[in-house]
């Protein structure tokens, strides 16, 4: 199943063109609300038979007609794997002052990072960059896998890991890169409004099949930069969980973006970012400058 939110945080299943509106199946939905996916996927076991038999009857709404908001748009956690494919990690080695990309890192030693919620923004939304208090600065895309956290995770190994996923999503991890001079804390320049777009839907785990085929592509004004898939992370999605989940609990709803793949590169006003994964969805994203 793919789901979508939509409009005034109307949650839908998504059909070819058309989505299923199952709002009234959400425990306690009311406009605007912010929570509902998180609500949805909690009870998600209990829900999932009416759902589908909803589905069958609801009415349907074309896709090209609704706002799709981000999938997602209040995780109560959103974790974020730095640079987690060993090509990336050369090519951030290969670029002075960065920060990042240490050669004696091993697997065992990357860990994750935290994006605030408050980056998070919509598959149609802009990539808005924060000009007038940063200009000259450098800022980039990451085009990356995420996975969404289904049952509550403490402790657990990677073994069991898999099936504490809900599902998949696809997101930008914009970032303002640190120079040599100015070092910004990593939440920070990670962080401004609309740095973590996400979407266009939710795809359930088992729609997905095997993780290690998730792949993710994306273009910047029509060439392609990027492209990978899961089974090529130095700390892949069973280990990226587990991991986690020994330093805090996961809830379900919790967002982890896996970290990119190489080819990230600079985006500057008036670039199209476009990026896809196969089962998932694909995300048009303008690049502006933001007004405030
Ligand atoms: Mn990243």
């Amino acid at each position: 199943m793919r789901l979508a939110v939509f409009d005034e945080g109307r949650i839908g299943v998504v059909l070819e063109d058309s989505v299923a509106d199952i709002s009234a199946l959400v425990p306690r939905w009311v406009e605007g609300d912010l929570h509902a996916m998180t609500r949805l996927i909690g009870a998600w076991d209990s829900l999932r038979g009416p759902i589908e038999r909803a589905v069958k009857t609801s009415p349907r709404k074309a896709l090209k007609d609704l706002v799709l908001r981000a999938p997602q748009p209040a995780p109560m956690q959103l974790l974020a794997a730095p640079s987690n494919y060993r090509a990336h990690v050369d090519e951030m080695m290969h670029r002075v002052g960065t920060g990042l990309g240490n050669p004696t890192k091993t697997a065992n030693e990357l860990g994750f990072f935290m994006k605030a919620n408050g980056s998070i923004s919509g598959p149609q939304d802009p990539i808005a960059l924060p000009l007038k208090t940063l200009p000259g600065r450098l800022f980039e895309h990451e085009g990356e896998i995420a996975f969404v956290i289904g049952k509550h995770a403490k402790g657990v190994s990677p073994e069991d890991a898999v099936s504490h996923i809900f599902g998949y999503t696809i997101m930008v991890d914009a970032t303002l890169r640190a120079t040599e001079e100015i070092a910004e804390e990593r939440v920070q320049r990670k962080s401004f409004a609309s740095f973590s777009p996400m979407g266009p839907f939710i795809t359930t785990a088992d729609e997905i099949g095997d993780w290690r085929d998730i792949s993710v592509q994306l273009w910047l004004n029509g060439e392609q930069r990027q492209d990978a898939k899961a089974r090529d992370m130095i700390v892949d999605i069973p280990n990226l969980l587990s991991r986690a989940s020994h330093v805090m609990p996961l809830f379900p709803g919790d967002v982890y973006t896996t970290g990119s793949p190489p080819g990230v590169g600079k985006i500057t006003v008036g670039d199209t970012v476009i990026v896809e994964s196969r089962g998932i969805g694909r995300m048009t994203l303008k690049v502006t400058e933001r007004d405030w």
